[in-house]
């Protein structure tokens, strides 16, 4: 009995006074955390219940390129077969509500607060993601925002890198820490915490689902249920959400501005949440509301990241059964991937739009009025430009380094160009347009093309020929792999997001007049069958578009 009362003692000591405090608990949310002290906070949090400890999955940078840790934790459940997930927090080191709520959620987990996700999900933390970006606080960065008086970090890496458009591209250490939890960990599902830069909208949190151009249509649609079974929940518990996005093409009100609709969908696999997509997993992105002060974002966050994992939890079998039937179907089913995409509306909905009154700072600071807009909602997207999938794709061996060195980051197999299937077409890619950015974007100047997969090299003078044993020498990456349909927007030449559209090959594609040596050759090929020729029955060519 006297044990028994000392345990209940401790448990009330437990409700009452968490601890350790986070640094906005303890600061009266005077100050959001530092590296340091998010470091610290966790290594007490470890100190007490040993179950949480540091992880350092293989391959994963220390450091970001400033030098600050990138640092994260592993807890695992107390059940059997548990669900994986992983919780990104300051990919944005200037949305700092998600740090503090991946270091609370953490000791709330471990001090028996929701035993049903402790004993169902395996977590993998990152709360301070943009490591650099996250020790560089300052009150002048988002004066828009209801800031602690520390000021918050910075939204880009050290090198002036946006990381939630790095995942494609790889270039920053942090992204080359999630891909190496991906390799290792391999979330089934994943939560990457924000805040919304400036709508004024009526919803608490804006949250989109995980969903790329090119990805499982099922496994989409099943993730959307997620989001809208959550959303449906925090309602009749008085917290209203509803999908990401803006009103377009402007804010009421601004600029004498009239909305038509809300949106827009951008399904890229350049943004985390859409890369888990690409992977045949399922994620979910929350964008708290900017305006509302910064002791409430925490206490929104919060409650829709509980919400998702209670979700997640409760569904981890048919998560799981979701995610195995969509890995099957890349394996057996696939015939095409789209190469383009026009955002679509989804439904129409009652927005409620508010017209602020803001202060010097452009803080808001009260409500001139707010009306109800019907608007259509631009939150999904039709996929357009459909080609048939070749079987793999050889890139050339004098691009082997930083290629294969990317590919492998995202856990793709490649093979030497010996192994590619002997006796199927080699085919050449046929450039019919292309799209230069003079405007740089994320330290690249950006390439986009189109064109067609053709058994003869497009004709130019003194192009440097292919030969056998250069074919032999080359990066043979093959499509029917699990993660195959990454390696189609990685590779193939027309991907809106892949290493041609990034740069990895721009000196040999991008030539101007004072570069007159004689042109390199392309620096991909394909094998399969060539596009562009009438398809066998249908009467229409399979690299038309589809509407
Ligand atoms: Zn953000």
């Amino acid at each position: 009995m006297k044990a028994l009362a000392v345990s209940c003692a401790c448990l009330f000591l437990a409700a009452s006074e968490p601890s350790p405090l986070t640094v906005p608990e303890r600061t009266a949310h005077q100050r959001t955390s530092t590296t340091t002290e998010v470091r610290a906070f966790m290594a007490e949090l470890a100190q007490r219940y040993s179950a949480l400890k540091p992880y350092a999955p293989p391959g994963a940078p220390k450091e970001a390129e400033g030098g600050a840790p990138l640092m994260a934790w592993r807890l695992p459940a107390t059940g059997p077969d548990p669900l994986r997930v992983y919780l990104n927090g300051n990919i944005h080191a200037g949305e700092v509500e998600g740090k503090e709520v991946i270091q609370m959620l953490t000791r709330e987990l471990l001090e028996g607060r929701h035993p049903e996700l402790r004993r169902h999900l395996e977590l993998v933390v990152v709360p301070a993601y943009n490591a650099d970006g996250t020790d560089a606080l300052d009150p002048a960065i988002r004066p828009w925002q209801p800031n602690p008086e520390s000021g918050v970090g910075r939204r880009e890496n050290a090198r002036g890198l946006d990381l939630n458009r790095d995942l494609m591209k790889a270039a920053a250490a942090s992204t080359r820490l999630f891909l190496a939890i991906a390799r290792d960990f391999d979330p089934h599902f994943l939560m990457d915490l924000h805040t919304t830069n400036g709508s004024y909208h009526g919803f608490r949190l804006t949250y989109t689902p995980s969903g790329a151009l090119g990805g499982d249509a099922a496994l989409s649609a099943f993730n959307r249920r997620m989001a809208a079974e959550v959303r449906e929940r925090l309602k009749t518990e008085g917290l209203p959400t509803y999908d990401y996005g803006d009103f377009m093409p402007d804010e009421p009100g601004r600029r004498g501005g009239t909305p038509e609709r809300w949106g827009e969908a951008h399904p890229l696999p350049r943004y985390l949440v859409g890369y888990q997509s690409l992977r045949h997993r399922v994620g979910m992105l929350s964008e708290c509301y900017v305006y509302q002060g910064f002791p409430q974002r925490i206490d929104t966050t919060r409650r829709f990241v509980l919400a998702c994992l209670s979700w997640a939890a409760g569904h981890r079998a048919e998560i799981k059964a979701q995610i195995q039937q969509a890995e099957q179907r890349w394996l057996k089913e696939r015939a095409t991937l789209p190469l383009n995409f026009e955002p679509k509306a989804q439904e129409s909905f009652d927005f409620e739009v508010i017209t602020p009154i803001r202060n010097a700072q452009r803080q808001i600071i009260g409500e001139k009025a707010r009306q109800t807009l019907r608007l259509p909602a631009f939150t999904a997207w039709k996929e357009l430009d459909q080609v048939p999938l070749p079987d793999g794709y050889l890139i050339d061996p004098i691009y082997a380094e930083p290629v294969r060195a990317n590919l492998e980051a995202h856990g793709l197999r490649v093979l030497p160009g010996t192994a590619r299937p002997k006796g199927r077409p080699v085919l050449h890619f046929t450039e019919t347009a292309r799209e230069f950015t003079a405007e740089g974007y994320q330290g690249v100047f950006p390439l986009a093309l189109k064109g067609q997969w053709k058994p003869e090299p497009q004709p130019k003078a003194l192009r440097l020929p292919w030969k056998e044993k250069d074919l032999d020498r080359a990066l043979w990456v093959p499509l029917d792999q699990p993660l195959g349909r990454l390696a189609f927007y990685l590779l193939d030449p027309r991907s809106p997001d892949g290493l041609v559209y990034w740069g990895f090959f721009h000196s040999a594609l991008v030539r101007s007049s004072q570069m007159w040596g004689e042109p390199p050759r392309f620096p991909i090929l394909a094998v399969g069958e060539a596009e562009g020729a009438p398809s066998p029955g249908s009467g229409r060519a399979p690299g038309s578009k589809q509407e």
